[in-house]
């Protein structure tokens, strides 16, 4: 497509954000339209661990790629942001999940990644708020954390710099490959349109296999020097990417307020946001099994959020494989933090018709239309 051509983005999350960000760069005139405020989404709600995960190539190929350009960035990022590479431990209990660290540590040097095997003493060393007798576990220094809506303000910002317009406020009843139609019935027509409306994006996009999946989160009062890594159980992937039910595991990352913020849980098929008190509970004794100060910090808010999660845990990236002009940037379930660059490079590599800097197949949307799911090849 021509580079002056003009291109509406439907949602204003990260991802949006982001790709507006990358598409003005290009040279396209940039129109995003979301119903609510900026980053009020999901992006409101997530954590905003930025780390590079494992548990497929496809997934580590796009972490790892989106971390980069985070670190390119990191010096512009405003204080807002709170950009803050404090890297990831992962905390082993017994044998078994020792095991999975030094099987973590393998990959990561195959593939050139920073990672440390800790033993018990040195975890202690490294969060002494930790409970005594773990297993030991896994550092991975260069993963990062950043505050969300603030950083997608800061991407937004710069797409407007570059020229893109952003209406809120503004409800999407349909959208084609050529126009948006407002729920006030207006048109806005458009060369191309990216679909960027987190896990609401089926509704603009029937037969995309995108689920919302409910998680919670619980941030404390202030206190600094508690924490120096985001911390999580090797349970995690289970919780993340096993079965279908209800699952939560231990999570925790430091602010730079000095805060904690203490997630995190799964369930699909719920739809209602509030706080569900029985499942806060479980995450919250979780978290004390592993931390057991937890048990008295001063919690100050809780909330819960939607991620938009696909069958094969990767997200939807890429032309529509029907609708000629519609492109989708959707299912990024807990990770759209962290991929939103990537995600942003990738559109703009399918619209400009220019090379990508990873492989876009894994994330092309037609391996989840058109009636089957074809899973992607580790
Ligand atoms: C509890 C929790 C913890 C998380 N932790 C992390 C983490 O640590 N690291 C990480 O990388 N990711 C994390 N995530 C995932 C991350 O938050 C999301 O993947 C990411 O925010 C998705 O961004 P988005 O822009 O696609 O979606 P959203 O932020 O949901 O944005 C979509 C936008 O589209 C708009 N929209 C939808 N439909 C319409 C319509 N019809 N008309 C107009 N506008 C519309 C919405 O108003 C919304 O603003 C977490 C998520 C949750 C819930």
């Amino acid at each position: 497509m021509k580079s002056a051509g003009r291109v509406a983005v439907v949602g204003a999350g990260i991802v949006g954000a982001a790709i507006a960000r990358a598409l003005t760069s290009d040279g396209f005139r940039v129109t995003v339209i979301d119903s609510r405020p900026i980053g009020s989404g999901a992006t409101a709600a997530g954590m905003g661990h930025i780390p590079v995960m494992d548990d497929s190539e496809a997934q580590f190929a796009l972490c790892r790629y989106s971390q980069s350009l985070w670190d390119e960035l990191a010096d512009r990022l405003p204080a807002s942001v709170e950009f803050d590479r404090c890297g990831t431990l992962w905390v082993a209990t017994d044998d078994e999940e020792m095991a999975e660290v030094h099987r973590k540590k393998q990959f990561y040097d195959e593939r050139g990644l920073e990672a440390r095997v800790l033993d018990s003493k040195q975890v202690a060393e490294a969060e002494p708020n930790l409970r005594a007798g773990l297993a030991g576990g896994l550092v991975i220094p260069r993963d990062q954390v950043i505050y969300p809506p603030c950083a997608a303000q800061f991407l937004l910002d710069e797409a407007v710099a570059g020229g893109a317009e952003v209406k809120i406020g503004t409800p999407v009843q349909a959208i084609d490959g050529r126009s948006v139609t407002l729920a006030t019935g207006k048109k806005i027509e458009a060369d191309a349109v990216v679909n960027a409306a987190g896990w609401q994006a089926v509704a603009l996009t029937p037969g995309l296999v995108v689920r919302p999946r409910k998680g919670h989160l619980v941030i404390t009062d202030r206190y600094p020097g508690y924490l120096h890594h985001q911390v999580l159980e090797l349970g995690y992937l289970k919780s993340a990417h096993g079965s279908d039910h209800d699952s939560v595991a231990f999570n925790v990352q430091p602010r730079r307020t000095g805060q904690l913020l203490v997630g995190s849980s799964r369930q699909f098929d719920v739809s209602d946001p509030k706080v569900d008190n029985h499942i806060l509970k479980r995450m919250i004794d979780r978290a004390v099994e592993y931390m057991p100060g937890i048990a008295v910090l001063s919690a100050i808010r809780v909330w819960t959020g939607f991620r938009a999660a696909t069958p094969d845990s990767l997200p939807v990236i890429g032309p529509h494989p029907e609708i000629d002009g519609l492109f989708l940037a959707t299912g990024h379930e807990g990770l759209g933090i962290t991929t939103s660059l990537g995600t942003a490079a990738l559109i703009s590599a399918h619209l400009t018709g220019q090379d990508a800097a990873i492989d876009p197949t894994p994330y092309l949307p037609s391996r989840l239309m058109g009636g089957v799911a074809v899973h992607h090849h580790e």
